[in-house]
């Protein structure tokens, strides 16, 4: 969508006090609290971007039981709280963390940004990697494949590294245990991101089943650091 010139009114024009003024940013909290509950449902096949995948899966948690569907709802209320308080439009891929619930579905997921134009669209996760020593936080991105998300690569790309600037700026350090080491991964194996049409990433922020960063994640303060390096990572990206 192209915005018509003169299309802001006075009292819509963008303040020095809300630099995401206009922005519209999808969030998508990854998982559902409730979706070990529904077998059934979160199984069911839909469409992930030339192949189907089953609808959702459950999401780790650290060993101490802190599920990833929760981790990734508070992180990602903070992020939005945040985002809000600069001006920004923040769309929520669902609005609750509850037993009694499950999904969305992938599919849902990955189109979420799609008739809003939302200027980009950030997946929220963490890791479960039961490898000796992993740890650290990395981001994944389409490629370049049509269909899907030849026209997106770039600039989620592009995202991608602002996200891990912003990561990295807050002190979080990249994934001792994904290929390449520079914290980025491309797949595309995941519904989430080949059925967006808007720039998108998925930020896999830590590994539950390390001690260090579990305790990093069940903290207020651990949650908080998170979404202020994701902030800055998307107002890296929005420029
Ligand atoms: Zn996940």
């Amino acid at each position: 969508m192209v915005q018509a010139v003169g299309a802001i009114s006075p009292a819509g024009r963008p303040q020095t006090s809300d630099p995401l003024a206009g922005r519209v940013v999808v969030i998508d909290p990854g998982h559902q609290l409730g979706n070990h509950n529904f077998p059934a449902e979160i199984n069911r096949p839909v469409p992930a971007g030339g192949f189907t995948k089953p609808c959702n899966t459950t999401g780790t948690a650290t060993n101490r039981g802190y599920p990833e569907a929760t981790f990734t709802w508070q992180v990602s209320r903070l992020l939005a709280k945040r985002l809000r308080g600069l001006g920004a439009t923040v769309r929520m891929t669902r609005d609750s963390n509850r037993q009694d619930r499950w999904g969305p579905c992938v599919d849902v997921r990955g189109r979420a940004g799609n008739a809003i134009d939302a200027d980009l669209k950030v997946s929220v996760h963490a890791d479960g990697s039961y490898a000796r020593g992993a740890r650290g936080f990395h981001v994944i991105v389409p490629p370049d494949r049509a269909p899907w998300t030849d026209d997106i690569a770039a600039p989620s790309m592009r995202l991608a590294e602002a996200l891990r600037a912003g990561l990295l700026g807050k002190r979080f350090a990249v994934a001792s245990y994904v290929a390449g080491g520079d914290g980025l991964d491309v797949r595309s194996d995941l519904g989430t991101l080949n059925l967006s049409d808007v720039p998108t990433a998925m930020v896999e922020l830590g590994n539950m089943r390390s001690a260090a960063e579990a305790r990093v994640m069940t903290s207020p303060r651990g949650r908080a650091r998170y979404a202020r390096a994701l902030v800055a990572g998307i107002r890296e990206f929005l420029g």
